[in-house]
């Protein structure tokens, strides 16, 4: 795509649920015009529709084109727009099981009028399935993917690739169609600009493949691209997998993840080593949104070797793998090891669940030059609540919930926020959100070398210019920036009145 047709912001993005920074959306919005001011162009908020706290933390609307009277109206949406980009979720795979259509299915069957919206085995295999068939759809967890539900006087075997609470969407069916237009009218016509596709990668079953992010749900997707950009709106295209399958997404869509950034970061800061991550900057698709972190775990399988659909070699080795997710799991004094697996009602065994923050020891030094790497890859960098305030392992939500990936969902008062805004290493990672979000040099261009051990990434615009320089061996950056006034003056790092 043509990345200089984005109509978004070229500015690093907050993700937060709407409830969880301070308690709801007024809040939100006067944390981004008031200590966070000058900081954010746009903001990623996870599913706040009807239910937001229900089995998948929002990600099982019952109705997806309302947001939660508990939270606000689409006002409040409306006005968070009018000042940032609102990034806002399409699930476009499932719904929940309560939801008005599904529960009407299940009390008339063949007879409701959302007969046709919802995935059966039958549906998918008409002529029936052989073992190799079921073996080979592709799961981020072992089991198969049909929970048996009510159906009219019937049961029936309903696809759900997550929990048995959300039920799949059959997205070719006119019923689903029609189900995902009104849903994207309603996120469109809200202020919405950029649309994440939740999980869509499994949203197209095709009988005898792995149904996943096969060249039907590439072309599902594209479809999807053209309809959202008919109504102004790009769209962020949410995929865990092998690295070759995000560079093919990238050519064809707005926007991809770069899902291996983070462990690839952690990869260079643990070992001194950083040429995985030197080729994987050189190889990288430009149209990403950048993270270290988000409401999921870190993810391992975007670094790591498949068998899937063939056989290829990681930018990780499966050893080097093991290495750095035991790495975490030390550096978290093992609370990241008790949220992580089969241990904790994962929906994908193949994330560790941990904050970046205590991923990395709760090493400061280490900590913002992980973020300075982060802010000067190009793309659109994104920071998580939890890692903007350099959070660490909620273990009592985790003990109280048993989801592994509450570790990382934590709550935070507006007192909490107050006193964790005072954390040096907050203040410092305010200031180079800030440095990203508004030097000049940002706008221009960018050029990348890398040794073995170091990593240099240089941002230039006209007579601006912004430099970052990472020493992995010695866990040292040197990071300065032209101001404006006197161009050949490079401001350096650390610089308190930035
Ligand atoms: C979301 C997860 C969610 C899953 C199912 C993912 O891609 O990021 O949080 O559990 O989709 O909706």
């Amino acid at each position: 795509m043509n990345k200089a047709s984005t109509a978004l912001r070229n500015q690093p993005q907050l993700i937060t649920y709407a409830d969880r920074l301070g308690g709801g959306l007024d809040a939100i919005q006067a944390l981004l015009s008031g200590p966070l001011a000058g900081l954010f162009g746009g903001v990623h908020l996870l599913p706040f529709y009807t239910p937001f706290d229900g089995a998948d933390a929002g990600f099982d609307p019952t109705d997806h084109t309302t947001v939660d009277p508990r939270l606000g109206s689409w006002t409040d949406i409306q006005r968070l727009a009018k000042t940032h980009d609102v990034v806002a979720d399409f699930i476009v795979n499932h719904v929940s099981r309560e939801s008005r259509e599904f529960s009407d299915l299940a009390r008339h069957g063949a007879e409701s009028a959302y007969a046709g919206m919802f995935l059966t085995f039958d549906a998918v295999y008409p002529e029936g399935a052989t073992e190799q068939d079921l073996l080979s759809v592709y799961r981020p967890r072992p089991g198969l993917p049909f929970v048996p539900v009510r159906w009219g006087g019937q049961r029936r075997l309903a696809w759900s690739t997550f929990t048995p609470a959300q039920i799949d969407v059959d997205v070719r069916h006119p019923q689903g169609q029609a189900y995902l237009d009104r849903v994207l009218g309603a996120l469109t016509s809200n202020g919405v600009s950029l649309l994440r596709l939740d999980a869509v990668g499994y949203a197209v079953k095709t009988p005898g493949t792995s149904s996943f992010m096969t060249p039907d749900t590439l072309a599902f997707i594209a479809e999807l691209t053209e309809r959202a950009r008919d109504r102004g709106v790009e769209i962020l295209v949410e995929v865990h997998g092998h690295y070759s399958l995000q560079i093919a997404v990238a050519e064809q869509v707005d926007w991809v993840y770069d899902f291996a950034l983070p462990p690839l970061i952690l990869h260079a800061l643990f070992t001194g080593d950083a040429r995985v991550l030197g080729h994987w900057l050189e190889i990288r698709p430009a149209n990403a949104v950048t993270v270290l972190d988000t409401h999921d775990g870190i993810g391992v399988v975007d670094v790591g070797p498949t068998d899937f659909p063939t056989a290829q070699p990681g930018l990780l080795s499966a050893d080097d793998i093991d290495i750095l997710v035991n790495r975490i799991h030390d550096n978290s004094e093992q609370t990241s090891r008790a949220a992580t697996g089969l241990s904790a009602s994962n929906l994908d065994i193949y994330q560790v669940n941990c904050t970046y923050y205590d991923a990395l020891g709760r090493d400061d030094d280490a900590y913002l030059i992980a973020r300075a790497l982060q802010l000067f890859t190009p793309g659109i960098p994104q920071i998580y609540y939890v890692g903007l305030l350099a959070g660490t392992n909620d273990v009592d939500l985790l003990t109280a919930s048993g989801v592994g990936r509450d570790i990382n969902r934590g709550q935070y008062t507006a007192a909490e926020i107050e006193a964790q805004l005072r954390r040096p290493v907050v203040r410092d990672l305010i200031r180079l959100i800030r440095l990203r979000a508004q030097h000049r040099a940002f706008a221009g261009t960018c050029q990348i070398r890398s040794e073995d051990t170091t990593i240099a990434i240089e941002w230039t615009n006209d007579t601006e210019r912004a430099t970052l320089t990472v020493d992995f061996a010695a866990r040292t950056m040197d990071l300065a920036w032209t101001d404006g006034s006197t161009p050949r003056q490079m401001t350096r790092w650390p610089c308190r009145d930035a």
